[in-house]
């Protein structure tokens, strides 16, 4: 038997009826971009969320863009952020002008390290950018305590979250701004690029509107310099239909990664460690171990396909050279 680390085609098969009229719809509406379907859609995922405002963006990566333009990150600010995660969370940061600051990681949990996070503050950071990795939340109060203590922004990359909930609350719902990503493989995923702003300020929601659509108030009036970041309403549709399946298939992942805790728990593998306080929603199941690359061998030719989440962290990717990483190795 052939394991495939993920089959979209066996999923769509469970909801092709419904996905496909949902497409047809929006192709004899012949209206794609934002309108009706997508503001259908944001409310949805508002009230899944349990934020004020939702904001349909074209995808996770202009989501962290957007919302570290609208928290007002520029030129030569520092932005605290982990290095192990994927890398639009640190080039989102380079491409407002600002610093990424990497902090080291909670190795049992993949999370940032909350204990590293206050030695690594200065005059110039502006804003804390948790990951909520494999979809399991960052230790949120920490973190909003030191943000609270230094008057910093909190923008939750809640990607591999969507979901997920720490001490009863919704990632995405704890910082001034939360990102989220449909990519097609993540856990609600879409069938083209798309990602989500969810925030409860509404100055915030007001100005990311904004933004997404060039900065425009109104036609060819520029009040900023914004971006075309806007969701479509083909994957609006598709989303919709595929959010009322989303707590049935996380209740799966995790039924199958509790399956995982118990028969590999006796392996000298490292297995993922679940908080109490959190509910996972298992974007990935990440096992650790010295001997990944014989072991993924190992596994291929029994036909259980894995992936290496992630080879390279991002302190020592090439493009942030210029940062200094290289000589001072994260602790
Ligand atoms: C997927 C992902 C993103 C980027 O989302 P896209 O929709 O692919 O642009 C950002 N951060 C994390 C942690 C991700 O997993």
């Amino acid at each position: 038997m052939k394991v495939s680390s993920l089959d979209l085609k066996r999923q769509y098969e469970t909801i092709r009826e419904e996905v496909n009229k949902a497409v047809l719809e929006v192709l004899s509406s012949q209206s794609f971009i934002l309108g009706p379907y997508v503001e259908s859609f944001e409310g949805k995922i508002a009230q899944f969320c349990c934020v004020k405002h939702a904001i349909g963006i074209s995808s996770g990566t202009d989501a962290l863009l957007l919302a570290l333009m609208a928290c007002g990150i520029k030129h030569g600010d520092e932005v605290i952020t982990t290095p192990f995660t994927f890398f639009a969370t640190a080039s989102s940061i380079a491409r407002v002008g600002g610093v990424p600051v990497f902090v080291d990681i909670d190795p049992s949990t993949y999370n940032i390290d909350v204990t590293k996070i206050s030695a690594a503050v200065n005059k110039k950071t502006k804003a804390i950018l948790p990951v909520h990795l494999y979809g399991q939340c960052a230790d949120m109060d920490a973190i909003l305590d030191i943000a609270r203590i230094h008057g910093l922004a909190v923008v939750e990359d809640a990607a591999q979250a969507i979901g997920a909930v720490y001490k009863g609350k919704n990632a995405g719902s704890f910082g001034d701004v939360g990102c989220f990503s449909f990519y097609p493989t993540k856990n609600l995923g879409g069938y083209g690029d798309g990602g989500l702003i969810a925030t409860n300020n509404d100055k915030l929601a007001d100005f990311i509107k904004l933004l997404r659509v060039h900065g425009s108030k109104s036609k060819y009036y520029h009040s900023y310099i914004g971006i075309n970041g806007r969701l479509d309403a083909i994957q609006a549709a598709v989303l919709s239909v595929k959010l009322n399946y989303l707590n049935g298939w996380s209740e799966k992942r995790r039924a199958i990664a509790a399956y995982y805790q118990h028969h590999l728990k006796d392996l000298p593998i490292r297995l993922p460690r679940i908080e109490a306080h959190n509910t996972h929603i298992f974007h990935q199941y990440v096992i650790a171990t010295p001997a990944r690359d014989a072991l993924a061998k190992h596994l291929d030719r029994h036909g259980i396909e894995t992936a290496t989440y992630y080879p390279l962290p991002l302190h020592l990717q090439e493009c942030f050279e210029y940062l200094g990483y290289k000589k001072r190795r994260l602790a």
